[in-house]
């Protein structure tokens, strides 16, 4: 919340599913899936009246509520349908005006900046100016459409820090200080703050495979960080959904099957062989990285992170914060194979 400085929202209760349900017109999803995760929501009364948007899911609402401290659910819809139309990521946007609350109320962003806007929390109509301004690149929204690591870098004054990014990517809607295996998944992230590609670790949510986790404990997490990324890696053979796999035990049952029987390669019928699969491409992936110039020092998180300890008004997590992230990658980078070179990778292969 506030740009990642507080773990709590307050009166959230009106972001609950039950009121989003009210504004539900249908469910519709992917071709064939039964699931049909996507929901449609429309809005009936008040300034948003008429917006439409298929969600907001869990992260939209996150970005468009928490990062500016409002809480009305019309508007949150109104912001997904306008990034949909846009173009834009709910993520990124999200953060980035965030990013620009923050630095308004430190006066590092004038009046001069912003004109016409007030950039204070709770003004959703700002937050909603703000999204057409950055997609249009209009105004203050030309220099936010850079996102958070570029902007703050173009104005200086030590903004670097109130820029809430891993790699260049603006995090995700959960708290690393809250969440410390999930914290390291996005330092160790190769597309960096996002909770994809195996950064969420769920065993932090109560689900507990291969074992439950302590989500404020820091240490002994690297294998289960490694095991999520390289589960994510394997999901991505066969261009499986993230959340379908959670759902049932037919991942289980039957992936492997289909792998064998969409490629014709035997060797996909053993889970074991899968999962040397997965471990390669995790780490062909990182070892891309490696090439390019994203090494070690790049699998870090934002200072704010490591130095600021979270505050939650009242819930549970009051006081937390990551101090042990230097240890943990001596233990990730330990355990990981092929971290160096691509020519380790090829022999881990
Ligand atoms: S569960 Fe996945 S595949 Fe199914 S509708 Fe949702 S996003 Fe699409």
């Amino acid at each position: 919340m506030r740009n990642f400085r507080y773990g709590r929202l307050e009166d959230y209760e009106g972001l609950s599913p039950e009121n989003l349900e009210k504004m539900r017109v249908k469910n519709t999803g992917c071709y064939n899936c039964a699931a049909r995760c996507g929901k449609v929501h429309v809005v009936k009364y008040g300034p948003y009246a008429g917006a439409e948007s298929e969600g907001p899911e869990y992260e939209s609402c996150w970005s468009f509520t928490g990062p500016v401290d409002q809480t009305c659910i019309e508007a949150t819809v109104a912001a997904d349908q306008l990034c949909d139309d846009l173009g834009l990521d709910t993520i990124s946007t999200g953060g980035v005006i965030g990013f620009a609350f923050e630095l308004y109320e430190k006066g590092i962003l004038t009046k001069n900046d912003i004109v016409g806007l007030e950039l204070v929390y709770g003004n959703h109509q700002a937050m909603i100016a703000l999204i057409r301004k950055i997609a249009m690149r209009e105004g203050i929204g030309d220099l936010l459409a850079e996102g958070v690591l570029r902007c703050s870098q173009k104005v200086g004054e030590g903004t670097e820090y109130f820029a809430m990014h891993v790699k260049g990517l603006e995090m995700a809607g959960y708290e690393p200080r809250g969440l410390k295996a999930t914290g390291f998944g996005y330092a160790t992230n190769t597309i960096g703050g996002s909770h994809n590609n195996g950064a969420l670790a769920l065993q932090e949510l109560g689900i507990p495979i291969p074992r439950a986790l302590d989500r404020l404990a820091e240490d002994g997490k690297a294998d289960i960080v490694i095991y999520n990324q390289n589960q994510a890696a394997l999901r991505k053979v066969g261009i499986v959904c993230a959340f379908a796999v959670s759902w049932g035990d037919w991942y289980k049952r039957l992936f492997n099957q289909m792998l064998v029987a969409a490629t014709g390669i035997k060797e996909f019928e053993d889970w074991d062989y899968l999962h040397q699969v997965s471990e390669r491409i995790w780490n062909l992936d990182r070892a891309f990285n490696n090439r390019e110039g994203f090494d070690r020092k790049y699998d870090t998180l934002p200072p704010r992170i490591m130095v600021e300890p979270l505050h939650t008004k009242g819930g549970p997590g009051e006081g937390e914060i990551i101090k042990g992230l230097e240890r943990f990658l001596d233990e990730y980078y330990k355990l990981e194979v092929g971290l160096k070179t691509v020519s380790q990778v090829h022999k881990s292969s």
